[in-house]
């Protein structure tokens, strides 16, 4: 198959420069045109970008000259990915929705919006097979970092034990702030408490991908870490607690969905469960699934005080770009 071609809108940031990397390789699309602001339209990407990931600069964007975000520019592709500010992405998304592109945004602006969806697609991608939305194009969004790997927990544990609570501390990595982020004064040898907007994005996602009303309290600390966002679960159940066998053995059964086999950015077992009690460690988060898998361990509990466990996400590739590249993949295999 030969690749499509696709836009990045906000190519020239910390998440429109994963994408870019992300996409180098990809069998089903390849990047034609990237689009930033005002200010660096008119460059070449290798020029007005300062290349902040471990990976060298993708030779295919390297030398393309940065567009301004309006749809016109962005003619000859049908999809655009968006890593886009999200003071502008509000504007700016729906204008190329209403063009008639495909949007898959990692942005927050549209998360919330009744007619978009927000998809973790292991999880809730069935609402990407039967789309119907007011503008002529399609406009998708994915959640926040944390909440991917903590709706990835969940789903099985709603759907089968009936949680009623859930707590959740997300110890947050660096690069979750872009760069330059929180500064080396602040981070170095130190834990900041509170992370402004993080929490009630933690408490409303989940509602919607799971389609229930939980009851959810959420912490979310910075950490001097450099990827990887480790989540402290605790989970209160509806009826009885389940044992941490149960639970164990159910999640480790969580399977990618059938329809999804054949997405290139797809792990057949997305949850990867540790009994060694040292894992999950953000240091490792790389290693399986090139950043792809949720890692879970620390089951504990039983009893009245329900059952309390950690889960690890790398935020910007499972949490962000990855998560956006796999909800284009299920558009594009089921729409072509
Ligand atoms: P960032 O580094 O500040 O990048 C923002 C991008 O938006 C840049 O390409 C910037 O272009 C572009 N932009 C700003 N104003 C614009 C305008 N008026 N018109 C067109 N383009 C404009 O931000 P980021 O950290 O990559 O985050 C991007 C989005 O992803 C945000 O909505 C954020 O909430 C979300 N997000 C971030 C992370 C993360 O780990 N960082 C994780 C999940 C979600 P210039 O370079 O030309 O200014």
């Amino acid at each position: 198959m030969k690749p499509s071609k696709v836009g990045v809108l906000g190519a020239t940031g910390a998440v429109g420069q994963m994408f870019c990397r992300m996409l180098e390789h990809h069998p089903w699309f390849e990047v034609a045109i990237v689009g930033a602001s005002e200010a660096s339209s008119g460059k070449r990407y290798r020029d007005a970008v300062t290349w902040r990931l471990e990976s060298s600069m993708p030779s295919g964007v390297a030398d393309l000259t940065i567009q301004s975000c309006v749809p016109e520019v962005f003619e000859g592709v049908d999809l655009v990915f968006s890593g886009l500010d999200s003071t502008v992405a509000h504007v700016k998304e729906l204008a190329f929705a209403e063009a008639g592109f495909t949007v898959v945004s990692n942005a927050s602006a549209h998360r919330m919006h009744p007619d978009v969806p927000l998809v973790v697609p292991e999880v809730n991608g069935d609402v990407l097979r039967s789309l119907s939305q007011p503008w002529s194009g399609q406009l998708v969004t994915n959640p926040n970092c944390v909440v991917i790997p903590l709706v990835m927990v969940l789903k099985p544990l709603v759907d089968v034990f009936g949680v009623g609570s859930v707590h959740v501390t997300s110890m947050q990595a660096l690069s979750g702030a872009g760069y330059p982020g929180v500064s080396a004064m602040d981070s170095t040898g130190n834990i900041l408490p509170f992370i402004p907007g993080e929490e009630p994005k933690i408490e409303t996602e989940p509602l919607k991908i799971l389609g229930r009303d939980l009851a959810i309290r959420s912490t979310a600390v910075r950490v001097p870490v450099r990827h990887g966002h480790l989540l402290s679960i605790h989970l209160g159940f509806e009826g009885a607690t389940p044992s941490v066998n149960e639970v164990s053995q159910l999640l480790q059964t969580f399977e990618t969905p059938s329809w999804m086999k054949g997405c290139p950015s797809a792990l057949d077992k997305v949850l990867k469960v540790y009994d060694d009690p040292m894992q999950p460690q953000p240091r490792f988060v790389e290693q399986e699934g090139q950043g792809m898998a949720v890692h879970v361990g620390r089951i504990r509990g039983e009893g009245p005080l329900g059952i309390s466990l950690m889960a690890l996400g790398h935020n910007t590739i499972r949490g962000a770009v990855g998560c956006a590249l796999l909800n284009a993949e299920v558009l594009a295999l089921h729409q072509s």
